[in-house]
């Protein structure tokens, strides 16, 4: 019999020597199948699954996907499914796992298990059957027990805790990073030098300095940061914040998920900071958190909010501005982290003279007709786009939840999430359908139309009437997110300020310095233009990009300055 076999391997996050079990796993499963006179022709793995709870089934799960598969047909008549034992396909209530078996096998998919030699297929003999249900029965009794065992135990440790009797501190996963075990476990050792520091950074919040200029005095004092906050070493302000935040300061325990969440434990740990200064610092800090949104919301906003990064670091660049010597109020583009003192471009971007040039090279091919009011069957089509975008979100969103609060004996949630997908993949289709119907129905403007659109709007970005210019430029943000992929702050050979635009597709890009000018097309970088490389039919799409960024080249820009 030459059969098509497949292996299938699993292990759950709570199996000890993970690596070793699947190769054993595999072995097993390969020398059952040499014996058979099968070959192997190849191997599902589900790392981290539990199949008492029946995650290896979901959808996101590779036997999930491969049930799935044999559901609707797409696996051929005569395919093995080889596990090692039972309990790796399943550790759910015995009617349920041999309804699944059935279910497979009823397609025509033999399953074998390697440690019995079985194999079964549609119809199976009464004793194999029975045999199966006892040992399915078995298995998920054993996994109810240590599932019991685990609860127990967490709750024992927990009443533990409340006396402060035994190894109670084991009850926190992780400790305070200005805390530790002791050796017996039943009581903890200070950090003076961390709990100083962590006083030191609720004074400075209580007496009104910001996350963003703490995390800065850390980092040059420097006192080394703790743990790891992020990929980028370093104080951030999420981290400076966050332990403004943290109950454990002082001395409750409050389980962030699992079978406690909700629950508080007063006194866990010691006291670090003095109430009065905890109510103080954290005060200050929403207050803070409330004028920043205020100040973002009149002036100076970026065109390009979203897609602006650092180039040294890849973090986010964010739009600011000061006054300079003079007393003239100018914007800049900066590194999001280099406030902080972790990144090395500290670099200021001026960006009201860019943003012109961008302005010139982007707009009119940013101005396509789905930005603009329209009426009769385009616009119908436009609202059945959007409600079907709403629609297809929230069912999203319903069925991510069902799955992340997936209880282990609730069937119903199961299938109320298998029910959603179909759902989704039903209305992604009549989206689709949709979008197609826009595209044709949208048709091209008359150049002198197009360019009228592109003149207002660009005034009105520019407008002294904040409603008029706020609402322009939402609608150019929305407009540049479509056709660009960044725009990052970079240096020169020569240690100039640039601006890199990159489009999308990531083949035309565009340099401009901050007086505005197009040093030159990131193109010209390989000796010819990389557009030329690019497929006809879209070379004649970037037709006009490529003429306006020709144009700034040739006739640069008077400075936007003064
Ligand atoms: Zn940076």
């Amino acid at each position: 019999m030459s059969a098509n076999v497949l292996i299938y391997r699993r292990f759950s996050t709570d199996e000890q020597e993970q690596g070793d079990t699947l190769t054993r796993q595999s072995r097993m499963c390969e020398q059952f199948a040499q014996g058979k006179g099968w070959s192997v022709t190849g191997t599902l793995t589900d790392r981290g699954k539990s199949a008492f709870k029946g995650e290896h089934l979901l959808p996101d799960a590779e036997l999930g996907q491969f049930a799935a598969k044999v559901e609707r047909g797409e696996i051929p008549r005569g395919t093995v499914l080889l596990a090692e034992r039972l309990d790796r396909l399943s550790r759910r209530p015995v009617q349920e796992a041999m309804a699944w078996i059935h279910g497979i096998t009823s397609k025509g998919v033999q399953i074998a298990l390697a440690d019995t030699g079985q194999v079964f297929t549609a119809n199976p003999t009464i004793e194999t059957f029975l045999g199966t249900a006892i040992r399915a029965a078995q298995n998920h009794e054993e996994s109810a027990k240590k599932s019991q065992r685990m609860i127990s135990a967490k709750t024992r440790l927990w009443n533990l805790a409340e006396r402060k009797q035994g190894a109670w501190t084991n009850l926190a996963g992780r400790v305070p990073l200005w805390l530790e075990r002791n050796a017996e476990c039943n009581g903890w050792i200070e950090n003076d030098e961390r709990i100083k520091i962590v006083n030191d950074i609720f004074q400075w919040s209580a007496d009104g300095i910001g996350a963003v200029t703490i995390a800065k005095r850390l980092n040059e004092i420097p006192v080394e940061p703790w743990g790891v906050w992020r990929k980028k070493p370093g104080w951030g302000r999420t981290a400076i914040r966050q332990l403004i935040n943290n109950p454990a300061v002082e001395g409750d325990f409050v389980p962030e998920a699992g079978m406690f969440l909700g629950k508080v434990l007063h006194g866990f740990y010691p006291r670090i900071v003095d109430a009065d200064l905890v109510a103080k610092a954290r005060a200050a800090e929403k207050s803070r958190k409330h004028t920043k949104g205020q100040r973002a919301k009149s002036g100076y906003s970026n065109l390009f909010a979203g897609l602006t990064f650092c180039g040294k670091c890849g973090n986010t660049a964010y739009l600011s501005s000061s006054t300079n010597r003079k007393g003239v109020k100018y914007t800049y583009i900066r590194c999001q982290i280099s406030g902080e003192g972790r990144c090395e471009e500290r670099g200021y971007f001026a960006y009201e003279a860019f943003e012109q040039t961008a302005l010139d090279i982007c707009l009119d091919l940013a101005m396509d007709d789905r930005f603009f009011q329209v009426t009769g069957e385009l616009r119908e089509a436009q609202i059945k786009r959007a409600e079907l975008e709403k629609v297809i979100a929230d069912k999203r969103a319903r069925r991510k939840r069902i799955m992340s609060n997936f209880d282990e004996d609730d069937q119903d949630a199961l299938d109320m999430a298998r029910d959603l997908k179909t759902e989704i993949d039903g209305l992604t289709e009549e989206l689709q359908q949709t979008i197609g119907d826009i595209e044709r129905a949208s048709g091209k403007v008359g150049a002198v139309e197009h360019l009228r659109r592109v003149n207002d709007i660009r005034e009105a970005a520019m407008s002294d009437d904040p409603l008029v210019s706020q609402q322009a430029r939402s609608k150019l943000r929305q407009a540049f997110s479509a056709i660009i992929n960044s725009v990052r702050i970079e240096r020169t050979n020569d240690g100039e300020k640039v601006f890199v635009i990159a489009f999308l597709g990531g083949v035309l890009g565009v340099r401009i310095d901050t007086q505005g000018q197009v040093i030159d097309s990131v193109s010209h970088a390989l000796g010819k233009p990389l557009w030329q490389h690019l497929p006809a039919d879209q070379q004649a799409l970037a037709e006009p990009l490529i003429r306006r960024i020709k144009e700034h080249l040739i006739f640069p820009r008077k400075s936007g300055r003064g």
